[in-house]
């Protein structure tokens, strides 16, 4: 493996996080600052296989350094390490492209299950492109209930492949962050019902304090982005208002 990249500027964590990593088999690179990750990912082309990437850095802070990544087409697994207490960190982490977050302190086995988390679905998505399993299930709109972590969802002639997080619509490809697909794959699960601001905060983000639930809509105007024909005239994902959304997986028949 090309081990992981750990960006933290506290020398003292960051030195017993490497060790930990290390005596689990990761080979681990620490660097202080998002500058030098940016440099190593996107200039050098060094590879990894996954970024632990502090908020708190002098310098670009980790909400930067996700943003340039993710805007430069880099999809490296990104797991995000946020101050206990602040879940708009969380919801500004999200959106600026990280896959998962831990808020610091935090217990090693935690970290380390977050860790194979999400190389675990890299390696799936790998795989899925040279060599698909048998069992990678093609889920239609009457399979959404029981909509799974790597089914492949067809509905109005879109494709949404949860295990390569690839989205096929209107005649485009687009790339999903883990958060927008875990968002959409919640909102198709429960299609045809209202699902409200607040169960998403606490069903797909895990965040059970009192947020700010608006950070929601800035994720359905992006997936909108990617499904709908026309963004301003949504017929799949639609807004129930003062309450939360309703995923369609065909039109509502013209009014
Ligand atoms: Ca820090």
């Amino acid at each position: 493996m090309n081990g992981i990249l750990l960006v933290e500027d506290e020398e003292h964590l960051a030195r017993g996080l490497k060790f930990n990593l290390e005596a689990e088999g990761y080979p681990t690179k620490v660097v202080g600052d998002g500058e030098t990750a940016l440099d190593l990912l996107l200039e050098q082309h060094t590879e990894f296989d996954l970024l632990v990437l502090d908020v708190m850095l002098p310098g670009k802070d980790g909400f930067a350094v996700a943003s340039e990544l993710r805007q430069a087409s880099n999809y490296i697994p990104l797991l995000m390490l946020t101050a206990r207490g602040r879940p708009e960190d969380v919801l500004k982490g999200f959106e600026s492209g990280a896959d998962d977050y831990l808020p610091k302190p935090f217990d090693l086995a935690i970290l380390l299950a977050r860790i194979r988390g999400l190389l675990r679905r890299r390696d799936w998505g790998r795989t899925l492109l040279t060599d698909p399993p048998a069992d990678v299930r093609v889920a239609e709109p009457h399979d959404a209930g029981s909509l799974r972590e790597f089914d492949v969802y067809v509905f109005d002639d879109k494709q949404v492949d949860f295990g390569t997080l690839e989205l096929r619509a209107n005649g485009n490809v687009f790339r999903l962050t883990l958060m927008e697909a875990e968002l959409l794959r919640h909102l198709i699960r429960k299609s045809g019902k209202i699902v409200s601001r607040k169960s998403i905060l606490e069903e797909v983000w895990g965040l059970h304090e009192d947020t700010d639930t608006r950070a929601i809509d800035n994720f359905i105007v992006r997936l909108r982005k990617y499904i709908e024909q026309d963004p301003s005239h949504p017929q799949h994902l639609l807004t129930v208002r003062g309450v939360g959304y309703r995923f369609l997986p065909t039109p509502p028949p013209a009014a």
